[in-house]
């Protein structure tokens, strides 16, 4: 096979927001720059998001503006739910955020607080907020884009209603389908990016945000990509609990959709022994739930990172 994937990292994001001890800034910037290191080009910083529903996001734009210095190569984004979070954004130089909303109204009355009508409303005026800013990116997360907690498996006609809105507003943006609950199987994710790269265009940016919760996740990361997707979100260590199954695993581990990858030759332009280090001081994270399988390297993968093996 003769590919290449992307790997979008939102431990800092994903998994920083489920720890309750706050983490020192000064940590985070360091694990950001040490993600850096091994090769991640995109980075989900943090989130744009009141400080007192989410504490552990106040400091959010600090890191930003450290980990844009010490590591400019990388591109690194916001997660915004709302105008003001997008505000907030621009006045920090965030270049690119990331807007959020659940295809179905339970779920994004939960999350945001508002309709899926008011949210797709918003974001018409968000895109004309960032509209001429040069280079500006907007991706958008589609959460519960298979399955909601509350209610159940999500139906491709509410999917397909909610992108044509999205594209109609901005068309050159990310669009990533989130398995929020870890429910989805790997059948329902190839059917669901079949069937969107053929109502919207294969060429468009389509992308993939697997939960581990059951245990599904790699299963579907593998599904995603049979279906044309070449961009994944995932979480170093795994971190990212899941609110609704207490005691799960979080996003799919960054290390082990580059193992997956690496040994089917399709290259991530990680280095897997640099994650593996990394996500190993993740679980050290007071308040952290590792997941994540890949632990070790065998000898000869440990050598072709480029460390030495301790044989
Ligand atoms: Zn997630």
């Amino acid at each position: 096979m003769s590919a290449e994937v992307t790997i979008v990292e939102v431990g800092p994001r994903d998994g920083f927001q489920a720890i309750a001890p706050i983490i020192p800034t000064e940590r985070k910037i360091e694990f950001a720059c040490k993600l850096a290191d091994s090769g991640l080009r995109r980075i989900e910083i943090g989130s744009a998001v009141n400080p007192k529903l989410l504490p552990q996001m106040a400091d959010v734009f600090d890191v930003h503006t450290a980990v844009r210095n010490l590591r400019p190569h990388v591109a690194l984004s916001i997660l915004a739910p709302n105008r003001k979070g997008v505000e907030l954004a621009l006045a920090h130089g965030v270049e690119e955020i990331v807007y959020v909303l659940s295809v179905s109204e339970s779920h994004n009355r939960s999350n945001v607080h508002r309709s899926v009508a008011q949210s797709l409303a918003d974001f018409v005026d968000i895109t004309a907020l960032v509209q001429g800013i040069a280079d500006f990116r907007v991706r958008v997360d589609l959460a519960t884009a298979f399955h909601c907690p509350f209610e159940g498996v999500t139906s491709e006609r509410a999917v397909l209603t909610v992108v044509e809105r999205l594209l109609a507003a901005r068309d050159d943006i990310e669009i990533c389908a989130c398995d929020t609950t870890g429910r989805a199987s790997p059948w329902a994710v190839r059917e669901f990016f079949a069937r969107c790269r053929s109502a919207f265009g294969a060429d468009r940016p389509w992308a993939f945000h697997g939960h581990d919760t059951y245990g599904l996740g790699l299963a579907n990361v593998v599904q995603a990509f049979e279906a044309g997707v070449r961009v994944f979100d995932a979480s170093f260590a795994g971190l990212g609990g899941c609110p609704y199954a207490p005691g799960a695993t979080g996003n799919v581990a960054t290390e082990d959709v580059a193992f997956l990858f690496e040994n089917a030759s399709v290259s991530t332009g990680l280095d897997l022994a640099g994650l593996v280090a990394v996500a190993g001081q993740a679980a050290t994270i007071e308040g952290a739930q590792a997941g994540g399988r890949v632990k070790f390297l065998s000898p000869a993968q440990a050598c072709r990172s480029g460390i030495t093996a301790t044989v």
